[in-house]
């Protein structure tokens, strides 16, 4: 199984960093991309869709709290858990530049509370089994080369009864012959375009954005099979999959007889898919303290949990002795050798 390489999350890093330096400092780094206030508009109505969202799923009686999420970026959406709807928990991501700018967003968006902000490894969530009621991604799960250990991650964290979100990830578009390739920033890929010039497009067009360059991971190819094995694991599942032809095609992955046109329509193009699934078995009724979730990123390597004692901006480890700093409200929870490869000059 292709596990995430230690270039590519360089790679995320150091991309995030830049991007935080062009849409916070407004510098002229990756002048492709959206400024200060572009970005700002971009986050007004992803926060908006994830404020709707979730108050769709606290009405299904999910508990939102305490929550991760995962690819938490610059913290926009733990920002509406915190402030609109009372629910604290943890965003956590591998670039500590992204996390950082959440308290620049709080001020933007005119809100009071932080997340719990950790920069750590999604392939080593530093929670404990069964600890966590509710984890929930976007535009998250395709920077992996297989999502497959991530997803088992999160299910290991889960408390039973626990639920998993996520939404806007990709599945593989089966009718696409590439011919030619475009870059997502590219005039021509932009311009308006005729009809047959669309149809054209979405079958020999082979897009591909400016991540990669860096060497970030862009899945865009997951097969529905994929996803399908990703998810099995949970007892309830309610998993869309969905393309634009003028309106909305959408089928069921667990379910594809349901509609099985619309399936296999799926299958040719391509789209956006969207799940929710959740754990066997029931939320314990005494929840764990936030405090009392964490363990040690290199004991989890080594496959065992071990207790993380808080003394003063550090977290020890209890069995191994390992200390992870704070800096600036972001705790590192990394595995110490992926720590000194990934933020050299932190810890000292
Ligand atoms: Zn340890």
């Amino acid at each position: 199984m292709e596990k995430q390489s230690i270039q590519s999350k360089k790679a995320e890093i150091k991309f995030r960093e830049k991007l935080t330096r062009r849409q916070v400092n407004g510098e002229e780094v990756l002048g492709r991309r959206l400024d200060p206030k572009g970005i700002i508009d971009l986050l007004t109505k992803r926060m908006e869709k994830t404020y709707w969202q979730m108050v769709t799923l606290k009405k299904k009686g999910v508990t939102l709290s305490p929550y991760i999420e995962i690819g938490a970026e610059r913290g926009q959406r733990a920002l509406v858990m915190e402030n609109d709807l009372n629910a604290p928990g943890f965003a956590v991501d591998i670039s500590f530049h992204s996390l950082k700018s959440c308290d620049y967003y709080k001020k933007v968006f005119g809100k009071q509370e932080n997340p719990f902000r950790i920069c750590c490894d999604a392939n080593f969530l530093p929670f404990k089994t069964n600890s966590i009621p509710f984890i929930f991604c976007y535009e998250t799960l395709h920077h992996f080369p297989n999502h497959i250990p991530i997803v088992k991650e999160v299910y290991r964290v889960l408390s039973p009864g626990g639920n998993f979100f996520f939404d806007e990830e990709p599945f593989k578009q089966h009718l696409k012959f590439p011919l030619y390739k475009r870059h997502t920033c590219s005039v021509s890929y932009h311009s308006k375009k005729s009809i047959f010039r669309i149809i054209v497009d979405r079958i020999f067009l082979k897009i591909y954005c400016e991540e990669e360059d860096y060497g970030i991971v862009e899945n865009n190819d997951i097969e529905i099979n994929t996803w399908r094995k990703s998810l099995e694991k949970f007892q309830k599942k309610d998993v869309k999959l969905r393309s634009w032809v003028i309106i909305k095609i959408e089928s069921d992955l667990f379910n594809p007889g349901k509609n099985p046109l619309f399936y296999i329509i799926n299958y040719m193009l391509g789209g956006n898919v969207k799940g929710f699934c959740q754990k066997s078995g029931s939320l314990p009724t005494k929840k764990l303290s936030m405090s009392d979730v964490l363990i040690c990123p290199s004991c989890l390597k080594l496959g065992k949990e071990s207790d993380l004692l808080k003394s003063n901006h550090k977290y020890v480890c209890q069995s191994c002795g390992k200390q992870y700093p704070s800096k600036e409200n972001v705790l590192f929870l990394l595995p110490y050798d992926e720590m000194r490869e990934l933020y050299p000059s932190f810890p000292s």
